[in-house]
């Protein structure tokens, strides 16, 4: 007979270290992908051990098991209903008190829980201790000490796991006073009486102790009903709202058993540790912003100066590979359409989604390093106030900035962000900020028509994505939900190094995660706009007979109002949703002259407004298809996607449109 396969859910706090031991147990065996309906990640991961085959599923990093945050309703979900078999609870055991709030409501809603005590190797250094076998008693679950950063402690909490699943664990309840109980106790009661399969206390429980809309949709209708009036009876019998008193009686108990358990010297608990010793200079009034300033723009740099040569190597390399095996293929014979859907189409896509890999690699390896030494939380402390102005997070500061030297890395940068509302706003705009691509174009109409204030002029279109992006956010914010916000729990963990093991491993998700989804995406369009150019079979590439050209034929009176109506503009931008940076080269294979004849046809055909209001143009409309391809992956929505489009799409023509109307009003030409 085949043994059963065993799930193991990991639960814990943020920063707790619920990745690394995750790491630690399945190494390379894990995969990530969303949950069912929802934007937030799933990580999966298997192994063997004992004989036994074990699947550990990684819930998201809570404080708590509520419904404020997607996150939390993620985990509490899975726990109520698909019921794992034993939940690893990742602690810090540095801030006991804080994570075990978390533990509690494992324990109540019935899961059988073994303790991770992690960060142990830093109680020492602390002068502090803590009684593990009273802390388990206590709880009544087994507690392991683990240090996940170095691998120790790991065989003796699967060992715990694997015992704890066939033995019985008595819950503990937790006194909520005699209101309260009493509720429990008879919608428990009802509970039990419907086909509902989940645990009974625990549902009760989690449909009173909080803001549950979400899961008592849930609820057969007749349960409804008594919750509705149990939370009535109680509103009416108690001082302080319901949610107030769950959580007060639960730090009252958590409180008695710190109590009990930790033991710190106390002089040592009043000396600075080396962590606030660093946040008192990183932190401080007046160098925190400096400071943060300077940490953004290395990450920038890095990110940009390194990646930028690697990007060229790349892109040539393929260029040169298309061309050559186009060739080669030619000359033994094959027809040159087909040589060039090779040479042209198959392999200048693979370059062109290979060619992001070099700024996706550095900032995810910069963004690593930032947040597991701890210094990310800082930052977001630190901007927060300022980034609120526009409805935004300290966190969402990197994201954008990366957006100016490309979107891709920029978007994908929104991970580190929680909340999925900041993080889908952050998304959305992020397209407003002028990547480096779009520099070429403002470079070659400014240039012709701008030539003595040609940097003013740029730097004005960089000015306009940022306003429009402050705007956009600020607009956004008021449709989406607002009740999403999460309570705010200002937590600084303190320094740590990171793990080579960890960031290698999230650097390979990122990437290959990119080249799996995104890179599918770009694959296609490329193709697409390959066929589109060189068919129907015959014509001119990308000419006007083409299917590019015709498409471009029929939308450039649509651009007349913004003052550009020619196809060849027109198709130029159609190939600008492939790359920002090909508009320039498509203009002068359109209109027959090369890229040094392109400034001479510019100026006979262009007007300094028509210019500028293109230039806006190709500053808003429609991010490019990596970039499309990335907030697919992302929002892990079509419905998303095409808002991002649709919405740049209107906003650039309008922009553009406004510009040339009122600039010829006023009399400029
Ligand atoms: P998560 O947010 O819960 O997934 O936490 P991570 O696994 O990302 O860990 C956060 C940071 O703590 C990383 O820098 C880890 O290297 C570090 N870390 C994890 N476990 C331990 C531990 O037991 N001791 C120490 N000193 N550091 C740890
Ligand atoms: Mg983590």
């Amino acid at each position: 007979m085949e043994a059963k396969e065993i799930v193991i859910a990991l639960a814990g706090n943020p920063n707790s270290g619920k990745t690394s031991i995750f790491n630690n147990l399945t190494g390379a065996r894990q995969h990530v992908g969303n949950w069912p309906g929802v934007t937030v990640e799933k990580k999966e991961g298997s192994l063997t051990f004992a004989g036994q085959k074990i699947k550990v599923v990684d819930l998201p990093g809570t404080y708590n098991l509520g419904a404020y945050t997607e996150d939390e309703i993620v985990a509490r979900d899975f726990l109520l209903f698909e019921k794992p078999d034993v939940v690893i609870d990742v602690v810090d055991c540095t801030n006991l008190g804080r994570n075990l709030y978390l533990t509690t409501q494992l324990i109540e809603l019935g899961a059988k829980v073994v303790i991770a005590l992690n960060m142990y190797d830093e109680l020492p250094p602390k002068k502090m201790k803590i009684d593990c076998h009273l802390l388990s008693h206590l709880l009544g679950v087994p507690v392991i000490p683990t240090v996940a950063s170095q691998n120790k402690g790991m065989d003796d909490l699967l060992k715990a796991a694997l015992a704890t699943v066939d033995s019985t664990q008595q819950r503990i309840l937790i006194d909520y006073g005699s209101e309260i109980n009493e509720e429990l106790h008879k919608l428990t009661t009802a509970v039990a009486a419907t086909s509902v399969e989940a645990d009974s206390y625990a549902l009760a429980l989690k449909t009173l102790d909080g803001d549950e809309k979400q899961l008592l949709e849930k609820l057969p209708p007749e349960l409804l009903t008594l919750q509705k009036e149990a939370e009535d009876r109680l509103t009416a019998a108690l001082a302080d709202d319901i949610e107030t008193v769950f959580a007060d009686k639960r730090y009252c108990f958590i409180n008695q058993i710190t109590e009990k358990v930790i033991s710190q010297d106390k002089e040592a608990r009043d000396r600075l540790c080396l962590s606030d010793k660093i946040d008192k200079i990183v932190t401080n009034r007046f160098l925190a912003i400096p400071i943060f300033l300077l940490v953004m723009l290395a990450v920038f740099q890095f990110t940009f100066a390194l990646g930028d040569p690697l990007v060229d190597f790349i892109e040539n390399s393929f260029e040169s590979l298309g061309h050559l095996s186009g060739a080669w293929l030619e000359n033994i014979g094959a027809h040159p359409l087909l040589a060039s859907f090779i040479g042209d189409g198959i392999i200048d896509g693979l370059g062109a989604i290979l060619a992001f890999l070099p700024h996706i690699f550095l900032i995810f390896l910069a963004i690593s390093l930032l947040e597991d030494t701890g210094y990310m939380a800082r930052a977001a402390y630190i901007m927060d106030r300022f980034m609120h102005l526009f409805g935004l997070h300290g966190k969402s500061f990197l994201p954008l900035l990366i957006g100016f030297g490309c979107n891709v890395p920029g978007i994908m940068a929104t991970r580190t962000l929680e909340s999925k509302r900041d993080r889908l706003i952050t998304i959305l705009i992020n397209p407003l900020m002028s990547c480096s691509a779009r520099l070429p174009i403002y470079v070659l109409f400014a240039g012709v028509f701008f030539s003595a204030r040609k940097g003013l002029v740029i730097f004005s279109l960089y000015l306009i994505g940022v306003i429009l992006a402050v705007l956009m956010g600020l607009l956004f914010q008021k449709f989406f939900r607002k009740e999403e916000s999460t309570p705010l729990l200002i937590e600084l963990p303190p320094y740590r190094l990171p793990t080579v093991k960890g960031t290698i491993i999230q650097l390979w998700d990122r990437v290959s995660s990119f080249l799996q989804k995104a890179g599918t995406i770009i694959f296609a369009a490329v193709i697409l706009i390959w066929v589109l150019a060189n068919l129907p079979l015959g014509v001119e590439y990308a000419g006007q007979a083409s299917y590019i050209g015709r498409i471009g034929t029929f939308i450039a009176p649509i651009l007349r109002p913004a003052g550009f109506d020619s196809w060849q503009a027109a198709t130029a931008l159609l190939f600008g949703i492939i790359a920002k940076e090909i508009v320039v080269s498509t203009l002068g294979v359109l209109h027959g002259v090369g890229d040094e004849g392109l400034s001479k046809v510019i100026a006979q055909n262009w007007t300094p407004l028509s210019a500028y209001s293109f230039m806006v143009m190709n500053l808003i409309y429609v991010p490019c298809v990596a970039t499309i391809g990335v907030i697919k992956q992302e929002t892990n929505s079509w419905g998303w996607t095409l808002f991002a489009v649709a919405y740049s799409l209107i906003l650039g023509w309008t922009m553009a449109t406004l510009i040339y109307q009122i600039g010829s009003l006023l009399g400029f030409a």
